[in-house]
C-alpha cells in the first residue's frame, strides 16, 4: 500500500520541531524511526498531513548517568541500547531490545518511539514500568516529567498532549544487586509477544525486599502487576510466593482472542512467562 500524502519537514532543534507541531496541530505526527508509523500510514490506519522528522535531533540521542540516574535520549535506538556501556548497570534493557524484530529494525527503531507509540504488543514499556522510569516530555507549554506507570492510557493511547515529544526515559539506577529478566513468548523470531513480562527485584540475607511486575500484550495497555510483586515481598521466593504472584499477575489481564491465540491461551502463557521471570531474576540477584 502506498501512504496518503504528506507534507514532510526535518527541523534542526527541538524548539523548531515544537512549533512545527503547534502550527499544524492535530494534522501533524512525528516520526522517529519510522518502523510502527510508516507500515499503519500504508495500511492508512494513520494518514497525518504533516510528518515531522526527528532524526537530526542530536539533542534528542545518547546514553548518560545523572547522579544515579540513568538518562536515555527518546531518538537513541534499539541497537545503541544493546551496545551500550552505560547499561551495564540495567541488563534488562539490552536484554529487551534484543528480543525486539530483527537487526535490521532495531538500527532504525528508537526507545523513544517504542515508548511513545502506545501499541501495548511494544516490548519496552513493560520494562520501564517494572524499573519505575519517568518519560520526559517538552510541548509548546513546557517541560513536564510523567511516570511510566501512570502514561497508558488505552491502545495507542497515552498521557502526551497534542503538540508534546517525548525527549527522554530517566531510569533510576538499580542496585547493582538487583536480579532481572524479560521472558517473552512469540509465535516466531521477530514476532510480537503472545505474552511476555518483566521482572525486576533484591533480595537480602535471602528474602526478597522489593519486586516489580509487569506484562506485555495482555491488555489495551502494558500493566504493572502491582500485588503480584507484593506477593514475593518478604518471601524466599519458594514454589508458594512465586505461583502466588503468577496467579494475581494474570488475574489483571485482559487479552484479546486474536492470531496470537485464544484468550485462554494466552493467559495461561502470561502465567509461564511470570513464573520463568521471577526464577532467572531471582537467580541473578545478588
Ligand atoms: C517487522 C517489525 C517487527 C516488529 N517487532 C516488534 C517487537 O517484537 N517488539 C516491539 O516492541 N516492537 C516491534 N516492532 C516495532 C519497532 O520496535 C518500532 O521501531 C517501534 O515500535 C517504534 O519506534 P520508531 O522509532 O520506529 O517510531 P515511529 O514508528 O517513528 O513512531 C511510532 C509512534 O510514536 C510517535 N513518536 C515517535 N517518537 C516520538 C517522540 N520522541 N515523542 C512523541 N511521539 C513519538 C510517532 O508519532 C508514532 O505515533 C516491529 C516493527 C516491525 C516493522
Amino acid at each position: 500500500m502506498i501512504p496518503a500524502p504528506f507534507a514532510y519537514y526535518r527541523p534542526q532543534s527541538l524548539q523548531e520541531a515544537i512549533g512545527l507541531l503547534a502550527q499544524h496541530g492535530q494534522d501533524a505526527r512525528v516520526v522517529a524511526g519510522g518502523h510502527s508509523l510508516i507500515p499503519m500510514m500504508k495500511l492508512r490506519l494513520a494518514k497525518p498531513g504533516q510528518l515531522v522528522d526527528l532524526q537530526d535531533l542530536h539533542e534528542l540521542r545518547g546514553i548518560r548517568n545523572e547522579g544515579g540516574t540513568l538518562v536515555i535520549g527518546a531518538m537513541t535506538t534499539q541497537h545503541e541500547l544493546i551496545g551500550s556501556e552505560l547499561l551495564a548497570s540495567c541488563p534488562i534493557v539490552r536484554e529487551t531490545a534484543l528480543v525486539i524484530a530483527d537487526p535490521q529494525v532495531r538500527y532504525c527503531g528508537t526507545l523513544g518511539g517504542n515508548l511513545a507509540n502506545g501499541d501495548p504488543g511494544n516490548d519496552m514499556p513493560a520494562v520501564m514500568l517494572a524499573l519505575g522510569a519517568t518519560y520526559r516530555v517538552r510541548g509548546p507549554q513546557g517541560e513536564r516529567d510523567i511516570p511510566a506507570r501512570g502514561f497508558y492510557r488505552g491502545v495507542y493511547s497515552t498521557a502526551l498532549l497534542d503538540g508534546e515529544i517525548l525527549t527522554s526515559i530517566r531510569i533510576p539506577t538499580p542496585t547493582d544487586r538487583h536480579g532481572w529478566a524479560y521472558e517473552k513468548q512469540k509465535r516466531k523470531v521477530g514476532d510480537y509477544a503472545t505474552a511476555a513480562a518483566a521482572v525486576v527485584l533484591t533480595m537480602a540475607g535471602g528474602a526478597c525486599t522489593s519486586a516489580a511486575i509487569a506484562l506485555t500484550n495482555l491488555a489495551d495497555t502494558p500493566l504493572f502487576a502491582q500485588h503480584a510483586g507484593e506477593a514475593l515481598v518478604g518471601t524466599g521466593i519458594d514454589e508458594a510466593a512465586t505461583a502466588e504472584a503468577a496467579r494475581r499477575a494474570q488475574r489483571i489481564t485482559t487479552p484479546a482472542p486474536d492470531g496470537h491465540g485464544p484468550v485462554e491461551f494466552r493467559v495461561h502463557v502470561a502465567g509461564v512467562m511470570v513464573r520463568r521471570a521471577i526464577a532467572r531474576a531471582r537467580e541473578r540477584a545478588g
